[in-house]
């Protein structure tokens, strides 16, 4: 039989490329000889996804079309309900990033409250200008107890010296305790958290979950910083907030809308740092990402 055909709409690590073309015949959707969609959908049995759309329409198109492996995790660019009903299987990468968003969360962390985002701009006598805090002995409330929160937590905890209180209500209190934090529902870390940090996916339970009251909450002089999903953090309290000078700063990897407008008002804000969503943008969570994509693809079509 012909080795099965796997299209890739956008670039992923080369490494990951090489090694499903292997096993499968790969069609790139990029480069010098980039081919459409239109131009496999009759054969293809396999899709390398990134944050493309692959809607129903597109799927009815692909009759052969067996697995659709997503290149980190969100699946809300993909018809599930199309793909259950052509028996089309739909994974992610959930862990490959982890590490590399954790560790985007604390650099968030230091850049508001050492004023980096100040500093690198340049403006004034920033030296005199800027007063950061140290982490040490502070407390970091987290909002999600799941996978990257968990790996904030133990940065926090033992490179820091931090306290953390962690809200969850899937996870098992022991859990969180195991962990070197300490269980609490929402209102008791609001109420304690200098530092607020967001690990929650975006549902319609967890959309607008900080909003003014939320930040109303947390002690004068906060910093939040949120590395999950826009919406999750209202971003019109998150400004009001900031104006009125009761959250210290805030940093940003995830926004409502992507990127951000350069005319953005929190963009104006000088204790905000934005990041563009590059909380998973490093080498080794790219490496991972196509590689467990491809892992999927190969076992899966193999
Ligand atoms: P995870 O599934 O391991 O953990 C999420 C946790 O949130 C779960 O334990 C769940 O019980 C908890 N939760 C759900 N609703 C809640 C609520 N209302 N209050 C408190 N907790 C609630 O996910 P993860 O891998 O840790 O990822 C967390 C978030 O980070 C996700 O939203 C994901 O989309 C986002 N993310 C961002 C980037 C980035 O590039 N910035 C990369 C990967 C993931």
């Amino acid at each position: 039989a012909p080795a099965p055909l796997v299209w890739i709409p956008r670039p992923v690590h080369p490494d990951a490329v090489d090694r499903l073309s292997r096993h499968a015949e790969v069609r790139l959707g990029y480069d010098a000889d980039a081919v459409p969609f239109d131009a496999v959908c009759h054969r293809v049995a396999g899709i390398l996804l990134r944050t493309e759309r692959v809607d129903g329409a597109m799927m009815r198109r692909a009759p052969r079309l067996r697995i659709i492996a997503r290149h980190g995790v969100g699946l809300d660019t993909v018809d599930l309900d199309q793909a259950r009903a052509q028996g089309i299987t739909v994974t992610t990468t959930p862990t490959a990033n982890t590490q590399s968003v954790a560790e985007h969360t604390i650099a968030l962390l230091l850049a508001v409250r050492r004023g980096i985002g100040l500093a690198v701009r340049g403006e004034g006598d920033t030296r005199t200008a800027i007063r950061g805090r140290e982490l040490n002995g502070a407390t970091l409330g987290l909002v999600g107890f799941g996978r990257i929160a968990r790996r904030v937590a133990a940065i926090a905890a033992h490179g820091f010296g931090m306290r953390v209180l962690a809200h969850d209500p899937v996870v098992p209190d022991g859990d969180i305790t195991a962990a070197g934090a300490e269980p609490a529902e929402l209102p008791a870390v609001l109420a304690a958290a200098d530092h607020l940090s967001l690990h929650v996916p975006l549902t319609p339970g967890t959309r607008g979950l900080i909003g003014a009251p939320e930040l109303a909450a947390l002690p004068a002089g906060a910093v939040v910083v949120n590395t999950s999903r826009g919406g999750i953090l209202d971003e019109e309290a998150l400004l009001a907030s900031l104006r009125a000078g009761h959250l210290a700063g805030a940093g940003l990897d995830v926004t409502t809308v992507e990127p951000l407008p350069r005319d953005h008002p929190l963009r104006a804000e000088p204790a905000v740092v934005i990041t563009p969503h590059t909380g998973a943008q490093t080498e080794e969570a790219l490496y991972r990402m196509a590689a467990e994509a491809a892992d999927h693809l190969i076992r899966h079509l193999g």
